[in-house]
């Protein structure tokens, strides 16, 4: 894209061509992409955005690439809900759900995906790859399909059954014995092997941009103005880092009024929650752990930006907490019967560790807050099966007396 300039390294800021390079040869630090703001700033406006395509692609001038219908499978532009009945069970405000389940392959990894490979496109790449706890694998093989590419996704063996059936469909799907860290690790040596696009790994900066979309549907779904305060899944914390600069991309473009600082706060498992002992311990590093959660999407035990994740959210005065599976299980179905949103455990993270937030006075009342929702509940039903429901005769009186109703 026109605005999009180069790379740049987060850590000692030189910067590169926009080529297929993930990291920086002088320090091996992560490359971002960097864009002429000022230009974006005198280009774009909250019209030309609302007279765009239905979908991410009407905020293109602040992604990498030009908007190709040959990865277009409709990603973003999901519904923002107030959530009223929730906020009262929790003690809460003005409280809004950003339903990121309602992408093409049912979570927001459509977002960074449909980015990442219309930049592959334009390298002229013939086969994406991923590494992925699922939801990944499920975005690159639909996205690759679409683009008439070969795909293969990697994932670690004891991935849920539910959340490859789609994948196996669409792509090839290859099972890894080890986790999601030794998986990632394989993909990053056969990036070494092969021209390839690995999402996560040698397009992992324009990759990540896809993320900021949420930030702009968020500021653009509440009349162009940003929340208060929002709180954000984390697993390899990239997500909540670009949530972030995408916030900050708004006020620096002119789409919202600068001045502004919103409060994140990330979400974790404490079968994985290498973010959330950071922050608490008051450290700056994140020591990896070996995850071991129903969370799996969340299961990134060596998270590659937890630290710019921890930066982020010290600096707006968040917080990165944890809750247990049966607290994710409870929160699942808290979000269901008060809401009508069936999610999967990550979302019932967030749901979770938002209901903790509001306990411990770190989210007020007074905060208008944003908690995305990023996974459909289909993804992993196995957590919630619904086993030993009773069998009542087919009777009136059978159902009377098995259940009460109010009228
Ligand atoms: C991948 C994923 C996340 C978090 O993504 P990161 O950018 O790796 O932190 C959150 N929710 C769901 C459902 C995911 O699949
Ligand atoms: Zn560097």
């Amino acid at each position: 894209m026109a605005f999009a300039q180069s790379l740049v390294c987060r850590e000692c800021s030189r910067t590169y061509d926009l080529a297929a390079l993930y990291f920086c040869d002088v320090c091996f630090g992560p490359l971002e992409v960097q864009y002429d703001l000022d230009a974006v700033k005198a280009h774009v406006s909250r019209e030309k955005i609302a007279s765009g395509p239905p979908s991410l692609w009407r905020y293109s001038d602040l992604l990498p690439v030009e908007r190709t219908t040959a990865t277009d499978l409709g990603a973003g532009l999901t519904p923002l809900v107030r959530a009223d009945r929730l906020a009262a069970v929790l003690g809460l405000g003005e409280l809004w759900i950003k339903n990121d389940s309602l992408n093409p392959t049912n979570s927001f990894k459509d977002r960074p995906v449909t980015v990442a490979l219309a930049k592959a496109l334009e390298f002229g790449l013939k086969t994406a790859a991923c590494a992925s706890t699922g939801n990944l694998a499920n975005a690159v093989a639909a996205h690759a399909a679409r683009a008439g590419m070969e795909s293969f996704v990697f994932v670690p063996h004891d991935i849920e059954p539910a959340k490859i059936v789609a994948t196996a469909a669409l792509g090839t799907v290859v099972k890894v014995d080890g986790n999601y860290d030794d998986v990632n690790r394989l993909c990053a040596q056969l990036n070494d092997e092969y021209s390839w696009g690995i999402v996560n790994v040698n397009l992992r900066p324009y990759y990540a941009e896809g993320s900021k979309t949420l930030a702009f549907e968020t500021a653009e779904q509440l009349g162009w103005e940003l929340p208060d305060h929002v709180v954000v899944p984390v697993a390899s914390g990239a997500l909540l880092t670009k949530i972030a600069k995408g916030f900050r991309e708004l006020a620096e473009v002119g789409l919202v009024s600068a001045g502004k600082t919103v409060t994140i706060s990330g979400a974790q498992a404490e079968g994985c929650s290498p973010v959330a002992v950071a922050f608490e311990e008051g450290e700056e590093d994140v020591r990896p752990q070996k995850p071991s959660t129903i969370a799996k999407s969340l299961a990134i035990g060596d998270p590659a930006d937890g630290y710019y994740a921890l930066r982020e959210v010290r600096s707006s005065g968040g917080a990165v907490s944890a809750v247990a599976d049966s607290e994710i299980v409870d929160a699942i179905r808290l979000l269901a019967r008060t809401e009508g949103i069936f999610t999967e455990p990550a979302g019932g993270v967030t749901i979770a560790t938002l209901a903790k937030l509001a306990r411990e006075g770190l989210i007020s009342p007074s905060e208008r807050v944003v908690a995305y929702v990023t996974g459909h509940g289909l993804k992993a039903p196995e957590v919630m099966a619904p086993d030993g429901l009773d069998v009542i005769p087919a009777t009136v009186t059978g159902f009377q007396d098995r259940y009460e109703t109010k009228e």
